[in-house]
């Protein structure tokens, strides 16, 4: 088995876990369970990073000894694991006493490298991050990344040659030019670099919580160079047992925040060469979730939970958001409204429609008992194709740990599916005896492609998966050899039930909840499973009294959800040149932009439209008017021969009408 080891930093414990630290954890372990498919022997660490004056600080802060503290937030931490479903191997402590060894015997090595020398060192100190901060960068006499207050230190210190780096390090940078991602980073600091790098600080007197440097032990050491070791502890470096640093090391995804770049890219190589081992072949620097446009953080206020949103949207739902939402690399937007929307949109609609038609006709029809398929037509080859095709990007995607394009490529798949049930009508093949056979095909080839996107979605919502496999009646399967039309004729299918059921909480419901200690009970879980035999969209429709002229001939149900109603924000709005009636809008419709064409230009200006919500039909096939494609069909009442009137809620686009 091929060896991949991933990790995550460690976090350091002066504050508990939130959403940022829940977020790279999930990533690590989406990645890590991705490797597990493909037959990897993975290693998948996380743990905490306890040392340095802040922690002590902050223990004398809570009236308690510092290791209890540690204890006690360490524990948090784990917490978070269990809550979060994380499959980690191992959870690292700095101050445990495998790591104690670890960071002395790496210490050791530098020091007969050479590489350490004692020296005086004077200069503004940063305890919020652990650094000194040069003259030239702080920012009105306070820290130009935390905006905290800064000391002026002078210790006797020890100092690593740094400066001795410079050239190997831009040598390796030049010869591992993925070594660090996104590439623009990676650029950053090979600038930074060829700067000139000066030799560094890496041990303190004026504090004592920390690892005693071997032979002096008046000095700790830089908790840098103490965390950063973390990464070899947890391998057995420097311990007396089972050594795994040949089979994992240098072999290593380190996913961190982009805040700590230059400590994994630029230090930890350096220490790492100075020690004789090869620098980490990979690091992936994730952006910043953003509240409100702002960087989350204590000071501000805006520090998300994780456990406010798990307990309204499962933890599933928190991890499919997360790995959505966030294009890795970049900053993305962490709001009530985006989980909502996605949650709705993807889970509830796209994914749960799916599920819900694709077993529930097996049930119906076939008495629950997956029929075989046919050759079929183009239609069912053309879906192969794109199955295969998909399944092939996925798992790149998921190389390159790019969770968002993997699941936006996955749901184009879950979205195909639909159309596809939709084009075939089998509630429509099923009435007519003679298109048993094309019925067959399509009800095989449904829960076929549902299999499939499972085992995709699987590294991202792996308990979701489980319940979507055991209504398919299915195994955990291997992403080796994964490929359609294996799935094998006359499996009995589970009971169907509703895996994410639709969220009726308004973004005020939300923010209420998280606010409050003891949370309402939520909608999902009031709302019972959708029993075997009805659509999963089956809320009744409104009574409507009518006169006895309206609303002949009936419809059924299955017909009326046939048309996807969605709700859409107005973006922009122009008049179409020579048309009297034509407006030009361009619609958020949650997810995506449409261009639709809405003949109200005599009812409404195209001002009035900007910013106003609408309904429309999102799954009409595409029409060219006046030259101009138009995507959707605006909804609005009129009577004979009036002008429309248009129709509007109050919900966020995207939303489903019905
Ligand atoms: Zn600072």
């Amino acid at each position: 088995m091929k060896p991949f080891y991933v990790t995550t930093p460690i976090y350091y414990i002066n504050a508990r876990p939130h959403i940022g630290h829940a977020y790279t954890t999930m990533v690590a372990d989406a990645i890590a369970r991705s490797r597990r498919l493909l037959g990897d022997d993975v290693f998948f660490l996380t743990g905490t990073d306890e040392h340095g004056q802040k922690v002590e600080r902050a223990a004398q802060k809570a009236g308690m000894a510092t290791p209890a503290f540690a204890d006690e937030v360490a524990g948090a931490f784990r917490q978070m694991c269990t809550d979060l479903n994380i499959s980690n191997d191992d959870f690292v402590r700095t101050t445990e006493a495998r790591h104690r060894k670890a960071a002395q015997a790496l210490w050791q090595r530098v020091v007969d490298a050479g590489d350490i020398y004692k020296g005086d060192y004077e200069g503004w100190y940063c305890t919020v991050d652990e650094i000194f901060v040069p003259e030239t960068q702080l920012v009105n006499g306070t820290c130009p990344t935390c905006g905290g207050k800064v000391e002026r230190l002078k210790e006797e210190s020890y100092y690593f040659r740094l400066s001795k780096y410079q050239q190997p390090l831009l040598d390796f940078y030049a010869a591992n030019p993925d070594c660090l991602q996104p590439h623009f980073r990676l650029n950053e600091i090979r600038t930074f670099v060829e700067g000139g790098l000066q030799d560094l600080s890496i041990s303190r007197t004026s504090f004592q919580w920390g690892i005693p440097v071997p032979g002096d032990p008046r000095h700790v050491m830089y908790v840098w160079f103490d965390a950063l070791t973390n990464y070899l502890t947890a391998l057995g470096f420097g311990g007396d047992g089972d050594d795994r640093v040949a089979r994992f090391w240098p072999g290593v995804t380190h996913l961190v925040g982009k805040e700590i770049i230059r400590q994994h890219a630029l230090y930890w190589p350096a220490f790492l060469m100075s020690a004789g081992l090869l620098p980490p072949s990979r690091i992936i620097a994730h952006g910043w979730w953003l509240m409100g446009g702002a960087k989350m953080s204590k000071s501000v206020g805006n520090v998300a939970r994780y456990q406010d949103y798990t307990r309204v949207f499962g933890v599933d739902g928190l991890r499919y958001f997360v790995m959505r939402e966030m294009p890795l690399g970049l900053d993305a937007n962490f709001s009530d409204e985006g989980l909502l929307n996605r949650f709705n949109a993807d889970l509830a609609n796209d994914l749960g429609n799916l599920i819900s038609r694709a077993t529930t006709m097996v049930h119906r029809y076939c008495d629950g008992v997956l029929p075989a398929a046919d050759a079929g037509d183009a239609l069912d080859a053309a879906l192969a194709v794109e199955a295969a095709s998909v399944i092939q990007d996925v798992l790149g995607e998921f190389e390159r740990c790019q969770t968002s394009a993997a699941l936006q490529r996955t749901w184009e798949l879950v979205r195909s599916v639909n159309q596809y049930i939709v084009k075939r009508e089998p509630w429509a093949l099923a009435k007519n005896p003679t298109q048993r056979a094309l019925l067959d095909t399509t009800l095989y080839h449904a829960a076929d492609m549902l299999r499939i996107i499972a085992a995709l979605t699987e590294p991202v919502m792996p308990a979701a998966v489980a319940r979507i496999r055991t209504m398919l009646g299915i195994a955990p399967e291997p992403w080796t050899g994964l490929a359609p039309g294996t799935l094998a004729p006359g499996t009995r299918l589970g009971k169907t039930e509703a895996l994410f059921p639709r969220i009726e909480l308004t973004v005020e419901d939300l923010r209420a909840m998280s606010q409050s200690e003891n949370p309402p009970a939520q909608a999902p879980a009031a709302e019972p499973a959708h029993p075997v035999g009805t659509p999963a969209t089956a809320a009744a429709p409104a009574p409507v009294a009518a006169a006895p002229a309206v609303g002949e001939p009936r419809i059924s149900i299955d017909d009326f959800m046939k048309v996807e109603l969605r709700v859409g924000k107005v973006l922009e709005a122009e008049a179409v040149p020579k048309s009297k009636k034509l407006l030009k809008l361009t619609v958020d419709a949650g997810t995506e932009q449409r261009t639709i064409l809405a003949g109200i230009a005599e009812a409404y200006t195209p001002e009035q439209m900007v910013g106003r919500t609408i309904v429309f039909v999102a799954n009409l096939e595409p029409r060219k008017l006046m030259g101009i494609e138009s995507n959707g069909m605006v909804l609005a009442a009129s009577v004979e021969g009036g002008l429309p009137t248009l129709v509007s809620v109050d919900n966020v686009p995207g939303a489903r009408v019905r």
